[in-house]
């Protein structure tokens, strides 16, 4: 079990307050807070051992790259890979979405297809429709279903020997929905398509074990984890890395380079062109362990208590209906109150305090299928509290009798 009020003690924003009322953070499917080891962590390398890495033999640089490369050890850890260098360090969920829908253009051919879900978030949707627009294939959209959850029968009917490439989110930003993606690889590997799984919003909630997941590509991004912004992974099977080009060319990622000729890195320098954000990889794993020392099941766990009580407390308020409401979800709640438009709702309880999402939440198709402009979104992280939930329950009934 968690010990919320001590943990609550580990993120000094938590005692910041908002319009001079005490900070209810709510918008944790957008980004987390940040435990102070983490922020210390930065500071350290900045203020004792900042230098670049893989290129010095001086000791600093020695310092450096050892801290930057234990780090791509833990995360091979927490995600199960098989090998560190199967790791790469990117910007971001976005990027590594990007690198792949890049590296992926000669192995494309007009009329292959490739299928993504109804419940993507953009940076999941428009690379690909840019890798359409360079090959000639086509994108196929998994539908889903008034619950926000995926019609897995359709997505049987879509697999055929043209797919090369199926790309799901874990869970749906949007919505929470979480997706049974171990029947979605391995339905994928019958066809002999690859599968990238964005796991930007299930790595909070979720520790997903790669190698039993057999999964081509996951990409995930620290600042949801507890971790710094511009710091992300794309996990490769091995096969892949050495099979796609780099994404990028620069300092960093060659062997040799000549005039006429230059060879690459080894994996996973091959993809890391240019000085990496070194602090940020640091960071990320420190926020790994810390996130393993509380443990992803006690996590889970406390967060489901969140998410119960906050849907049954919200249904209470008259009007109020939740879009997602699949019985397989993390701890995301989106909704609107009658007709009233969810920015409305959001400016007007940021005045009590409260920060929530509001608008498309980059998933514009999800808001067109239920018609609506956006939803609110709570999102719940384990720093959260039962009366963080009551004080969201009683500003709503507020701005509802404010806006009616
Ligand atoms: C946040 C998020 C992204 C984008 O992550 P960035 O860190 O902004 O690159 C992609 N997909 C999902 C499901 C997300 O929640």
């Amino acid at each position: 079990m968690l010990d919320i009020k001590k943990v609550r003690t580990d993120f000094p924003i938590l005692k910041e307050t908002v319009n001079g009322k005490p900070l209810v953070y709510f918008d944790n499917a957008a980004t987390s807070q940040k435990p102070q080891i983490v922020i210390d962590s930065i500071v350290d390398y900045y203020s004792k051992y900042n230098a670049n890495i893989h290129r010095g033999v001086h000791t600093l640089s020695q310092l450096a790259t050892d801290a930057f490369e234990q780090s791509r050890i833990k995360l091979q850890k927490h995600f199960n890979a098989k090998h560190s260098f199967e790791i790469i360090f990117t910007a971001g969920t976005t990027q590594g979405i990007n690198m792949v829908a890049t590296s992926f253009t000669p192995f494309l051919n007009k009329g292959d297809e490739i299928i993504v879900s109804a419940m993507e978030h953009h940076s999941n949707i428009v690379p690909w429709q840019m890798l359409c627009e360079r090959t000639g294939a086509v994108l196929k959209v998994i539908p889903m279903n008034e619950k926000g959850e995926l019609l897995i029968n359709e997505y049987d009917k879509l697999l055929t020997n043209k797919t090369k490439l199926v790309f799901v989110n874990h869970v749906s930003n949007a919505l929470g929905t979480i997706n049974p993606i171990k029947y979605i690889i391995d339905k994928a590997h019958l066809f002999n398509a690859a599968v990238l799984i964005d796991g930007a919003q299930s790595s909070p909630h979720i520790k997903p074990d790669l190698q039993a997941l057999d999964v081509d590509f996951y990409v995930a991004s620290a600042h949801k984890l507890c971790g710094p912004t511009g710091i992300g992974i794309l996990y490769g099977k091995q096969k892949w890395l050495q099979k796609l080009p780099p994404y990028q060319g620069g300092g960093e990622m060659i062997k040799e380079v000549t005039f006429e000729h230059t060879s690459y890195a080894d994996l996973p320098y091959k993809f890391e062109a240019g000085t990496p954000n070194i602090s940020g990889a640091i960071a990320f794993g420190v926020a790994i362990d810390y996130l393993n020392e509380l443990g992803f099941d006690n996590i889970a766990a406390y967060e489901k208590e969140l998410l119960n009580y906050a849907t049954k407390e919200l249904l209470k308020i008259e009007g109020l209906r939740i879009y997602g409401t699949s019985k397989q979800k993390t701890s995301v709640i989106s909704f609107n109150i009658a007709n009233i438009h969810p920015y409305d709702i959001g400016t007007i309880i940021d005045k009590l305090g409260i920060e929530v999402r509001t608008g498309h939440h980059c998933a514009q198709p999800i808001m067109d299928f239920y018609k609506i402009p956006g939803t609110v979104r709570a999102s719940f992280a384990f720093y959260n509290t039962f009366e963080e939930i009551d004080l969201l329950v009683s500003a709503l009934q507020r701005a509802k009798a404010m806006l009616t």
